[in-house]
């Protein structure tokens, strides 16, 4: 039986891992934190997920909140104008829900199905050493360990990284008593130009369903306002106060809220970063990196753990692919630009929304509120951002598009 070593106890790991298990690898992952700590610790995302990311983890058993996770049914968008009132406004349905599950609830669960599976855990916060004994007992390493400081280990891509700076203060606030939406539920996505984005939407957490209020605030602007900001309270105080000044629609429907927990809440920022996908350590043996260690975007397009989700599936198509042959560095370097070919699109769209759109963009954000196809395009893109190119970069496709007949 084939062993493979994972570091990393969050979406990606988890899922090559228990993947890996069912296919009957042996498996060995190293995760900084027990199952307990994750689950008393702070939260880490909003960790929106779609249909295709939610049925690839699906496919290696992993669905255990299908009951009880309220679903998103679609997205709501809204442009603030320069009177401070909504210059563009439409929703949209997806065609199937998408689901936030915090990982603080998940990804205990997972590590103990891990290990009901067979699967060896090992608690350690991995460092080169235990990297280079991982390589000496397993026939591949992946490298899985998030924003962890390890992922340095891979050289960044410069070529690829747009960025070299953080492009967003970010800021989540998990709240119970939120007024829901009429209609369907969704992502309401408020667009502030030089300001920066609001969204918010329904999601599980450890004290029940929620919602997650989600804030993106350009560096050195009047959202970038997490500074000095020490208590739970006045997180919640700093939230409500961003709500009334730049989207006072949204505050009324946060009129009674109250934090879900006093560690439902997160501030901080990171610059998106494409990485090399190989390290070689110190002895010359070689490590593959996965997900965020290697492509690692912004949150305001919520694709994180959809990538996530997407590199464990490929990884674990490729390794079983392999069968008994060596995990040699063509091979990693191949596995992962199989998976860079779909990232690659995640990634530019990406980086396009942390930019003041283009002319032919704007126009179809706004034509879409007229135009119910429109609507539905952008909505449904969200689940493989893919379907955006041509009409993202291209202003000819997206006048064809414009110009179309619905239908
Ligand atoms: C504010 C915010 C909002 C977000 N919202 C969304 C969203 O709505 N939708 C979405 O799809 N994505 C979202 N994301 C992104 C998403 O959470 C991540 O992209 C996703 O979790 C990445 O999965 P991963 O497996 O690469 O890493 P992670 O989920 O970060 O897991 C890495 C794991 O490795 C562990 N680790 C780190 N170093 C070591 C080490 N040395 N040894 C052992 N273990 C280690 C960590 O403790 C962690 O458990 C958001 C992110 C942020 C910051």
């Amino acid at each position: 039986m084939r062993k493979i070593g994972i570091v990393g106890a969050g979406q990606s790991g988890l899922q090559l891992a228990i993947g890996l298990r069912k296919a009957g690898y042996e498996v060995v992952l190293l995760s900084a934190q027990t199952p307990q700590q994750i689950r008393d610790g702070r939260v880490t995302s909003s960790q929106c997920m779609f249909s295709t990311a939610l049925r690839l983890e699906r496919e290696v058993g992993i669905n255990q909140w299908n009951q009880t996770c309220p679903t998103v049914d679609g997205i709501e968008f809204a442009i603030v104008g320069p009177d401070g009132a909504r210059a563009v406004r439409w929703s949209a349905r997806l065609d199937s829900a998408a689901m936030s599950v915090d990982q603080r609830v998940k990804m205990p669960v997972l590590l103990e199905q891990l290990q009901e599976l067979g699967g060896e855990v090992r608690l350690v916060e991995a460092k080169l050493d235990d990297l280079e004994a991982l390589t000496r007992e397993c026939a591949l390493v992946v490298v899985a360990a998030g924003k962890g400081a390890i992922a340095n280990i891979f050289a960044r891509d410069a070529a690829r990284s747009e960025f070299d700076r953080p492009m967003r203060a970010l800021g989540l606030t998990y709240v119970h008593g939120l007024r829901p939406r009429p209609d369907h539920s969704a992502v309401c996505f408020n667009v502030i130009p030089g300001v920066g984005e609001y969204f918010v939407f329904p999601a599980l957490t450890v004290t029940g369903p929620c919602e997650i209020m989600v804030f993106e605030g350009v560096p050195g602007g009047p959202m970038d306002c997490w500074t000095g900001v020490t208590s739970p309270e006045q997180h919640l105080n700093a939230s409500l106060g961003i709500l009334s000044t730049f989207v006072p629609w949204e505050l009324e429907r946060a009129r009674n809220v109250q934090l879900t927990d006093p560690k439902g809440i997160l501030s901080g920022r990171f610059a998106p970063t494409v990485r090399r996908p190989i390290a070689r350590l110190p002895s010359g043996a070689l490590v593959l990196g996965m997900a965020d260690v290697v492509c690692l975007n912004d949150p305001i397009t919520g694709q994180g753990s959809n990538n996530a989700s997407k590199c464990a599936a490929a990884y674990l198509e490729r390794i079983l692919r392999h069968g008994h042959e060596v995990f040699d560095g063509n091979w990693m370097e191949q596995t992962f630009e199989e998976y860079w070919s779909y990232a690659r699109f995640v990634t530019q769209w990406t980086n396009a929304m942390l930019r003041p759109p283009p002319a032919h963009v704007a126009a179809l954000l706004g034509a879409a509120a007229n135009r119910p196809d429109i609507a539905s395009w952008f909505t449904n893109a969200f689940d493989d951002p893919r379907r955006f190119f041509p009409r993202f970069s291209d202003p000819q496709a997206a006048e064809e598009f414009l110009a179309s007949a619905e239908h």
